[in-house]
């Protein structure tokens, strides 16, 4: 029989995601923890591959839940995409992370923060202006915030995500296109997205290792990139040598466990602060 009022298998098993009763105990729970302040967010570092200076930071949000520990993103982010909780906790997101920023630049420190978005809020013609009212209530440059979009977030409608785009961009936001190759027509949206960065996928980066075809493969994305005026980072750098064959691929930015694991808002000021280029 299925469990009622608490987290159920959904949360454990992808194959149980049809179970309608647990994924609706899961959603109500949900839907309490944006409203009660249960998600929090913790950040990782991007650095410049040449000079290794700390160049801004990823968003990335977890679920403080009160019996079942710090859950990641994995376990809730698909569940709530069959619902319509993605809208709230986006701007829940987005919300924290501006005044995240807005704290450390009190604080002196000025950290470029970057929001994964999906695909809800891109088909959502008022997102736009909810992101222009929240800068404008912490007082951040809109260059200040990178949106990251995956290609599946265009699929469903791709003309109405990218009049949002266009008018994400409009403000000032930056626009970068997350997780790059392991979807489908990524050439295809480079040319109709007004883009300003590219994330090579980890997938790309933990070939890199393996011989000379990880190389082309990366070497001729960042060719790509650069020549539609892309900035370039890398994601999963897990060591010095991938660090150093990136940057002598001419990616400009890295991000990765080798650099630094994402961290609570405290603790990744502290490492920024001790953090020596
Ligand atoms: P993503 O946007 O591709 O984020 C990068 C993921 O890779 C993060 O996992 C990060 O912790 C992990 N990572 C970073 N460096 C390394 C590395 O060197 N090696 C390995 N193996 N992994 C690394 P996380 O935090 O579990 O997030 C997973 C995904 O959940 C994200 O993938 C993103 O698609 C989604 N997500 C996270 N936060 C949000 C959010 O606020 N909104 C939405 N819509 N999606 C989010
Ligand atoms: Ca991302
Ligand atoms: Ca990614
Ligand atoms: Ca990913």
């Amino acid at each position: 029989a299925a469990k009622r009022g608490h987290l159920g298998v959904t949360m454990y098993n992808p194959e149980a995601d049809d179970h309608s009763f647990e994924r609706l105990s899961v959603l109500g729970e949900l839907r309490r923890a944006i409203e009660t302040g249960e998600l929090e967010l913790h950040y990782q570092p991007k650095v410049r591959t040449h000079t290794r200076e700390l160049c801004g930071v990823e968003a990335l949000v977890r679920w403080r839940h009160p019996t079942r520990g710090l859950l990641g993103p994995d376990k809730f982010i698909p569940v709530a995409e069959q619902s319509d909780l993605m809208l709230p906790l986006t701007e829940a997101v987005l919300a924290a992370a501006l005044a995240q920023h807005r704290a450390w630049l009190n604080d002196g420190l000025r950290l470029p923060v970057a929001v994964n978005v999906g695909a809800a809020c891109l088909l959502d013609p008022g997102f736009p202006d909810r992101v222009a009212l929240l800068l404008r209530e912490y007082a951040v440059t809109a260059g200040q915030l990178t949106v990251e979009i995956t290609e599946s977030a265009m699929v469903t409608d791709a003309a109405r995500a990218a009049a949002t785009l266009s008018a994400l961009r409009e403000l000032g936001v930056r626009l970068s296109i997350d997780d790059f190759g392991t979807g489908y027509s990524s050439m295809g949206y480079l040319q109709t997205m007004p883009l300003d960065e590219l994330k090579i996928d980890r997938q790309f980066t933990a070939k890199l290792r393996s011989g000379p075809s990880g190389r082309a493969i990366v070497g001729a994305i960042v060719e790509l990139a650069h020549a539609l005026s892309l900035d370039v980072v890398v994601e999963g750098v897990e060591d010095e040598e991938t660090l150093t064959t990136v940057a002598g691929l001419h990616c400009e930015i890295a991000q990765g466990y080798h650099v630094c694991r994402p961290l609570p808002a405290d603790a990744l000021a502290e490492w920024a602060t001790k953090y020596r280029v």
